[in-house]
């Protein structure tokens, strides 16, 4: 494998997906030529570890577990930090940069995503903190004052983690949501009732099937005032937008690669040009979107060997997800979001629930356990299987 080719292999992005890859290729060749290109400034964290954080104790800067240096001399990268990815020119084969050009035999697009910014009025809207990136939560920290409200926009996985985590560390979150429950796009109706009930007894606000119409700097200042749809005003410190992630596809659909909703990939992470690859927040898989760590690694796995000459497709694990609201712990395998089917309740009692989804051929292809229950996972793994 180490002398496989191709030998030089350019890597977008500092991220988990980014990181993931290039530490697989490392693993793979110990020789292979390793560049990455990334606006951030290098260091490694993990992600989901910003929805803990503040129970944890943790400053932006203590989530960091290896700084950039370091991952630079542990992978032998050549490491662009700060820098811009522009553009692919695919037929040279090369990613211009702000650093300037970056010839490569293969790329690898570890983009990510960016934080949907819905569009409100009011002359503060623009002050909600989105929360997917360490800045974010050094600025979440450096704004928000001891026993604060902290306003919530969105009640999916994030934005209940993070109210999660705000109530446990003696915050007072309010969460706004159109939908009429928390996790409801990933979670059965029961369930989403239970979490909303566990957050709500240790004092978390909710407002479901409410939309925030606009959010105005509140007077006299410090502070903000928002105003629901039905009039209603929330006054807080602080304001968290949790509203989802839209995959970063520019790159490649200026370059004239196959974009949908993501970047467009094979079982084998390439793209529609083969010697570019999509991974992480960035890649549409032929499933879908799948904005999860542990389809990162598994990814990440078959794109370095594909990369280094080794054609290796892709095969997905049971795709389990640990939601981390401590309240009510929750353990999911999402099924597919077009995927039509429905929920069962399998079993509900005081050691918590088991729900399955079967789709319209009575296959297993997702579930969801509560507290104790949660032990069940690798028994509802097997169940649902390995999809690729
Ligand atoms: C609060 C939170 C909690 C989560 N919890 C969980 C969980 O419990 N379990 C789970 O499985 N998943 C969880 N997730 C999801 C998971 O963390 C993400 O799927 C994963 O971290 C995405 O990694 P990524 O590398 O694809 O993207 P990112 O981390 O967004 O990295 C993208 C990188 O690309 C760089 N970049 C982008 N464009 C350019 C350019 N043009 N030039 C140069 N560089 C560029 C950026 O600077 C960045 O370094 C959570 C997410 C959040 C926000």
């Amino acid at each position: 494998m180490a002398s496989a080719l191709p030998s030089s292999i350019v890597v977008v992005g500092s991220g988990l997906a980014g990181f993931g890859v290039l530490r697989e290729l490392r693993r793979l060749s110990p020789d292979a030529k390793l560049t990455m290109v990334t606006l951030e400034d290098g260091h490694f964290y993990s992600k989901p570890a910003l929805s803990t954080a503040l129970s944890k104790g943790k400053t932006a800067e203590t989530l960091i577990t290896s700084n950039a240096a370091k991952m630079a001399a542990q992978l032998k990268l050549d490491a662009r930090i700060g820098r811009e990815a522009l553009a692919i020119d695919c037929p040279s084969k090369a990613l211009l940069t702000t650093g300037g050009p970056v010839p490569y035999d293969a790329l690898v697009l570890a983009t990510g995503a960016t934080p949907v910014r819905p569009s409100l009025d009011g002359e503060a809207a623009h002050r909600a903190i989105p929360v997917n990136q360490l800045e974010h939560y050094a600025r979440l920290r450096k704004e928000l004052p001891d026993g604060g409200r902290v306003l919530i926009m969105g009640s999916g996985l994030v934005g209940t983690e993070f109210a999660n985590d705000l109530i446990s560390s003696g915050y007072h979150p309010v969460v706004v949501d159109l939908l009429p429950l928390p996790l409801a796009q990933l979670v059965p109706a029961a369930v989403g009732e239970k979490v909303r009930d566990a957050l709500a007894a240790e004092g978390v606000e909710w407002h479901l099937g409410r939309r925030i119409t606009a959010i105005d700097y509140k007077v006299p200042a410090p502070g903000y005032v928002a105003t629901l749809d039905d009039g209603t005003v929330i006054e807080a410190d602080l304001v968290l937008s949790a509203v989802g992630l839209r995959p970063n596809v520019a790159l490649a659909a200026e370059a004239g690669l196959d974009v949908g909703l993501g970047i467009k990939v094979n079982a084998y992470g390439q793209t529609s040009d083969p010697h570019v690859f999509a991974i992480g927040d960035c890649a549409e898989y032929e499933h879908g979107l799948s904005a999860y760590v542990t389809p990162i690694m598994a990814a990440a796995r078959g794109i370095a060997a594909t990369a280094l000459g080794t054609p290796t497709e892709i095969r997905f694990p049971p795709l389990s997800v640990q939601v981390k609201t401590t309240l009510l712990p929750i353990n999911l395998l999402p099924p597919p979001r077009s995927l039509a089917g429905q929920w069962q309740c399998l079993d509900d009692d005081a050691q918590g629930s088991k729900h399955q989804f079967i789709d319209t051929d009575g296959i297993v292809r997702g579930y969801v356990l509560t507290r104790d229950k949660c032990e069940q996972r690798m028994e509802m793994d097997a169940k649902v299987g390995e999809f690729a």
